[in-house]
């Protein structure tokens, strides 16, 4: 609270922090945000929040907000602080004299899920249609790249099937690699309050996380899998369903492809996918793997909630095929109280995808290499797109150090702290002839920059953000942008500059074309919403008003595709040098890289990264409590403080990448995706040694 006074009007807004999307009365005296007050009308919240949204919005007045652009020719050059039409005409000359001088692919973009879905929509064309190419990622390609992939292979959608309300009916909860109750909180809370109601609770998690703690009716069930088993947990999962006869099999011969299914059915009912099998894999006792199994398959509603300890894998693909499997097996989809549910980290991770920000995909995951597609767009935009996909940001890392790829447009993204190889990311930056960097703050990234665009934050601008659920809400404007601009305004300015004329006067002109030319965005407008509250895609002349749960009577590629799910081991192993397992997450005050919430009061309840190791190692390591280690990777080395914690499993070892001296992705390897390229964030293997003070 700024200011304890009584405000003299708000509007309502969304928080720009986490998948939930919670609705707040931005409440203010002047121009002065007084405080944020949990919106009782929030679809997404009813009316509660957490010290996320509700207290840590300080940043958009900190005093590094960047306000004006800057412009330098060489990254050891001193910033030059330039008008807005000198920035913007000084990067669009150094984007083409790149073109001109090594080819229309050597360009491109990453946008971001912390933006709106007009300002992604627009950076994407942006780029397809002003750069000429499909070089266009979102920072989604490191955390639910694979949800993508997988959800699309097997129920033909890429987003979870339910409301979160919806998870007031189901009787048994299955929570896999998240931690809502630091990662998602008011989630969390209605998780919480249907536990206490008697539903069992089973978490798949080398962690034993907070919602275990939850006192509740039913069975809760821990199941601390070593990093890097997942695929072979689910098989187990999937073996015990299928051979002890706990499968659905009316919607199985209903809803899904028989062919696929019979396929998979012989694969899992094999003896080597048994809990007895797998149970020297994922070092979970087959016993307990079978309890929890018939706890999900026989429960009259089985919901699985999902987060990035499933997808930051080599096999995350994999794994969210293996979910969507064993949902599909079991009936637990298509009805309130079950469904697969990615619970998407930032604000935005499910609108910068529907937004087209994939190399490979238009918006509304339509792909760039269907003529028809291409000629819808076509019609509108007024050029020819690309047939090929782009490059996806790891092939942008490399491309750049081989020295094909030589200039980048980042909006609100930092790359160099949130990706994993910190060194290559750098080499790769530093290799570029332009790096155009649009934030808030002067970010890691900014620092390989040569023009330095202000952004604006939520709170500066109007648009909207699509939750997790699939729920698009509002964002309106606040205060003025610090910097005169709100951020679509300035990448419509660098494509006038282009060349390719863009010419909207509000947000909602640019969701009006969003709809046009997107199947499942067709009834979207800011008037519905303005009326509604909000909306869950698809809504469209079947769904006028938008859809809460998916699925219901067949899927959009009409019948379920179960997928063969085979168990490959991560290629990053212990050794004798690199004895332990390394995984990362997040904590309730701090988000993502932590550039907001470490200029609010949040930082007085994290101010450093800290290393969590279990009490047997660490004393094998005569660690206290407190002391520096040394913790190297196969990539890397960096120093963080010991925590020992009951919470980890013997031979694993945890920490947050909320600062940017922590280093923790200087350690984590740029091993990926087998499909998607999404980082293997959560196996790194690392040796830990005391060392003195850094
Ligand atoms: Fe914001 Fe998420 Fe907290 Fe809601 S739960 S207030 S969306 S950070």
């Amino acid at each position: 609270v700024i200011d304890a006074g009584q405000p003299e009007h708000s509007v309502v807004t969304t928080c720009a922090y986490c998948g939930v999307g919670c609705s707040f009365k931005a409440e203010m005296k002047g121009d002065q945000l007084v405080r944020m007050v949990p919106y009782k009308g929030g679809d997404a919240n009813h009316g509660h929040s957490c010290v996320k949204g509700r207290f840590a919005f300080g940043y958009a007045t900190h005093k590094d907000r960047i306000k004006e652009p800057m412009i330098r020719e060489a990254t050891n050059a001193p910033w030059e602080v330039v008008s807005w039409d000198e920035a913007i005409a000084f990067a669009a000359n150094k984007l083409k004299d790149t073109q001109a001088k090594y080819g229309r692919e050597s360009i491109g973009g990453i946008t971001s899920s912390r933006c709106t879905n007009e300002e992604t929509y627009l950076v994407q064309k942006l780029i397809r249609a002003a750069f000429g190419n499909n070089n266009t990622d979102t920072c989604a390609r490191v955390c639910h790249s694979p949800t993508g992939y997988g959800l699309k292979t097997t129920i033909g959608e890429s987003a979870g099937t339910q409301t979160f309300d919806s998870v007031i009916k189901a009787d048994t909860i299955v929570v896999i690699g998240a931690n809502p109750t630091d990662a998602h909180p008011v989630f969390a809370s209605q998780m919480r309050r249907r536990l206490r109601e008697g539903a069992t609770l089973i978490v798949i998690d080398p962690r034993r996380i907070d919602l275990l703690s939850t006192p509740h009716g039913g069975k809760g069930l821990h199941l601390p899998l070593r990093p890097g088993t997942n695929v072979a947990m689910v098989n187990a999962l999937a073996h015990v369903v299928v051979t002890e006869g706990l499968e659905d099999t009316a919607f199985i011969e209903s809803r899904c492809e028989p062919r696929q299914y019979n396929e998979w059915r012989e694969f899992i009912a094999g003896e080597r996918n048994s809990p007895e099998a797998m149970e020297a894999v994922t070092g979970v006792s087959a016993q307990l793997v079978r309890e929890a199994a018939r706890a999900y398959a026989e429960a009259g509603n089985g919901a699985i909630y999902y987060g990035l300890g499933v997808t930051e894998h080599s096999q995350g693909s994999t794994m969210v095929m293996g979910i969507a499997n064993l949902a599909m097996a079991t009936g637990n989809i298509g009805r309130e109280g079950v469904g697969v549910n990615p619970l998407r980290g930032q604000n935005n991770v499910q609108g910068s995808c529907d937004m087209g920000s994939f190399p490979h995909e238009l918006p509304g995951y339509q792909h760039v290499g269907d003529p028809a597609v291409r000629a819808r767009f076509e019609d509108v935009w007024g050029v020819t797109i690309d047939d090929e996909p782009g490059l996806r940001i790891p092939n942008m890392f490399d491309a750049a150090i081989a020295g094909s790829f030589k200039a980048m447009y980042v909006q609100g993204e930092d790359i160099a702290q949130s990706d994993p190889n910190t060194q290559h990311v750098e080499a790769a930056l530093s290799a570029l002839d332009c790096l155009i960097v649009q934030d808030i703050f002067l970010n890691e990234t900014a620092k390989f920059a040569h023009v330095l665009l202000p952004g604006a934050t939520f709170l500066e601008k109007n648009g909207t953000f699509t939750n997790a659920e699939r729920r698009i809400n509002r964002v309106r404007k606040v205060m003025a942008p610090v910097a005169g601009l709100e951020d679509w305004e300035v990448t419509m300015a660098l494509s006038n500059a282009l060349g390719y004329p863009m010419d909207y006067r509000h947000p909602s002109e640019i969701m009006d074309e969003i709809a046009r030319l997107t199947p499942t965005f067709t009834g979207v407008s800011y008037e519905k919403l303005d009326r509604l509250g909000s909306i869950q895609w698809p809504c469209n002349e079947a769904h006028p008003d938008g859809t809460p749960t998916m699925h219901t009577l067949d899927f959009p590629i009409g019948k379920g595709r179960f997928a063969v799910t085979e168990y490959v081991a991560s290629e990053e192993k212990t050794n004798r040098k690199f004895p332990l397992l390394l995984t990362t997450g997040r904590i309730l005050s701090q988000y993502n890289v932590g550039a907001q919430t470490r200029r609010t009061e949040n930082s007085q309840w994290h101010h450093e990264d800290v290393l969590e190791i279990h009490p047997s190692d660490a004393e094998l390591r005569g660690v206290h409590e407190g002391d520096w280690l040394g913790v190297s990777s196969r990539v890397g080395q960096t120093v963080l403080r010991a925590r020992i914690s009951e919470r980890m499993l013997p031979g694993v070892v945890y920490t947050t990448f909320h600062h940017p001296g922590s280093g923790a992705n200087v350690i984590t390897t740029d091993s990926s995706d087998w499909a998607t390229n999404c980082p293997e964030y959560k196996v790194t293997a690392v040796q830990v040694e005391k060392v003195t003070q850094p």
